[in-house]
């Protein structure tokens, strides 16, 4: 299948609640260029360097989700122009996001990345560190970052019970965040959940943005 072909397949298969963050990280500019042309707008890069020159070479109007790890001192090149990032693991990181964000006069859309799988490499936080950082005086002055929900990935397993386990587990800690601290917060709405082995059993549990990647676009020929 095409490109356009795939993501209209996916589409097929979403809620109208459900959005599609096309991950394009290792792809060339002229990949993006055909999913863009089919109205593909939402694009999901890991990688600071490549996000900033993909950003320089095509439209404007390309919503760029940074959605992988990010350092708290390389967030200065993005800052003007990020979406959404979608792995806040940290905040310190969060701290960083706010100050680029006001030299930038922006206000920064964020996800706070939850630690779900039982890889020790998956980075995230926990129900206790966010909640202290929610709770904490210097959280709530910072005026520059919009938090607008959570992230988090599955183990990479073929146990689905496993996966679905690990994705009800981040909407239960969607629900009390926004019960706790972001009540009276319509913006605080996203659980971006699901890559393209797993995103079905996500919409199933209550995700709201997927990102997918090799279906879309093919295999990568380097695993990150
Ligand atoms: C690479 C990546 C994806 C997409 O993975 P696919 O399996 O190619 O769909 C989704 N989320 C994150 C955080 C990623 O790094």
């Amino acid at each position: 299948m095409s490109i356009a072909e795939e993501i209209e397949q996916i589409k097929s298969n979403l809620p109208n609640h459900v959005s599609l963050v096309a991950v394009s990280k290792t792809k060339p500019a002229e990949l993006l260029m055909e999913a863009y042309k089919c109205g593909q707008r939402a694009f999901g890069e890991n990688k600071v360097q490549e996000m900033v020159w993909k950003y320089e070479a095509l439209p404007k109007d390309i919503e760029w989700h940074f959605i992988g790890h990010l350092q708290s001192n390389k967030v200065k090149y993005i800052a003007p122009f990020v979406h959404l990032i979608h792995g806040v693991d940290s905040f310190k990181l969060l701290k960083a996001i706010d100050t680029e964000a006001n030299k930038a006069k922006r206000i920064i859309s964020c996800l706070l990345q939850f630690h779900i799988a039982e890889e020790e490499t998956k980075f995230g936080l926990s129900m206790d560190e966010a909640t202290e950082m929610l709770n904490s005086d210097e959280f709530k002055g910072l005026e520059h970052v919009n938090i607008s929900g959570v992230m988090g990935m599955a183990t990479y397993t073929d146990d689905e019970n496993q996966i679905r386990k690990e994705f009800a587990s981040l909407k239960t800690n969607f629900e009390k965040i926004k019960s706790d601290f972001f009540a009276k917060k319509p913006e605080f709405k996203e659980v971006s959940m699901g890559m393209s082995g797993d995103y079905l059993i996500a919409v199933q549990e209550g995700s709201t943005m997927i990102r997918v990647g090799s279906i879309i676009f093919g295999m990568r020929n380097y695993p990150i």
